[in-house]
């Protein structure tokens, strides 16, 4: 497993690659590694097949952050990360750094980014502002850099899946988007880098997310047709019982076009946010 540091040695090794007809297939993360991301890793080595090659991104991408978000608290941790990676046969892990992705930033030079319009508007997109501009942008950037034939992204982030689906339509970048489900806790809690932040108590609460979708699965099955408001109701109230749940927002949805639906029947998609103490956590599920 080789560790690349500069956008120079991944694109000419990139090149070298296609050159010789191999596969490329990248899996995109900001590391502190999970098993929802070695489960896009073992999909990637999957899609790439033998002679294919699996290329992983650790990046935590400065962009996608606000101003009052995690970014300089967000866990890294290489060594970790390298060491769950090893066992699953990836060939290239890249690991640029800030100064790589974005040259001249610092000094104000650094001025193109990727803009999607209308399936961020609502949601990460209303509750984060610029964050998909900077997932865009980086994506955009490492489709540029690490040149692959296929990219594995999370269902856990529906949303962001769409955009970039989008993105590679519109910007015409030759690859293929899967998209791998989301992987769990024993006791539903979507696994996330961020669950780290959360106490002990926190994350007994943090089920709260995972319930609350299985409440609207079954309130779907059972009554068919559902006032969309009536129903966010009942989940606020349900994860609001928890001392330290807040909503940020509940959503019923279109899956294709993301536009939200008034009346939410089977085959609606639900995402919510929620804070659980100071942890934003996300989670979404079709009904
Ligand atoms: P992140 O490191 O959080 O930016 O995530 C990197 C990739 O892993 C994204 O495509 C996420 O959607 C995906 N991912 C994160 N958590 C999970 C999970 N629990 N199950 C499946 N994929 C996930």
């Amino acid at each position: 497993m080789k560790v690349i540091k500069t956008v120079q040695l991944m694109q000419k090794t990139a090149m070298k690659l296609k050159r010789k007809g191999r596969r490329i297939v990248l899996v995109p993360t900001m590391g502190y590694l999970h098993n929802g991301h070695l489960s896009l890793i073992k999909k990637a080595r999957k899609t790439a097949g033998a002679n294919g090659v699996v290329v992983v991104s650790i990046y935590v991408n400065p962009t996608q952050f606000g101003p009052n978000e995690d970014l300089s608290r967000y866990p890294r941790d290489l060594k970790r990360d390298l060491d769950l990676i090893r066992p699953l046969n990836v060939d290239i892990v890249f690991n640029p750094s800030d100064k790589e992705m974005y040259p001249g930033k610092e000094e104000g030079l650094y001025s193109t980014y990727i803009v999607e319009e209308n399936l961020s508007k609502n949601m990460e997109g209303s509750s984060r502002p610029g964050h998909f501009r900077g997932v865009a942008t980086v994506v955009g950037k490492l489709f540029n850099i690490v040149m692959p034939d296929a990219a594995v992204f999370g269902e856990k982030d529906y949303q962001q899946a769409a955009i970039i689906k989008r993105m590679v339509k519109d910007f015409n970048f030759p690859l293929k988007i899967v998209v791998s489900p989301t992987v769990r806790e024993s006791d539903g809690l979507a696994m996330s880098s961020r669950n780290s932040y959360l106490n002990e108590s926190e994350r007994k609460q943090a089920t709260a997310l995972f319930r609350a979708i299985q409440y609207a699965k079954n309130a779907v099955s059972k009554k068919g047709t559902i006032n969309a408001n009536d129903l966010k109701n009942e989940l606020k109230n349900l994860i609001e019982k928890e001392p330290s749940g807040r909503v940020d927002y509940i959503e019923f949805f279109d899956p294709e076009t993301l536009q939200p639906v008034s009346k939410v029947r089977s085959g609606a998609h639900l995402a919510l946010a929620v804070y659980v103490g100071k942890t934003r956590l996300i989670d979404n599920a079709s009904l």
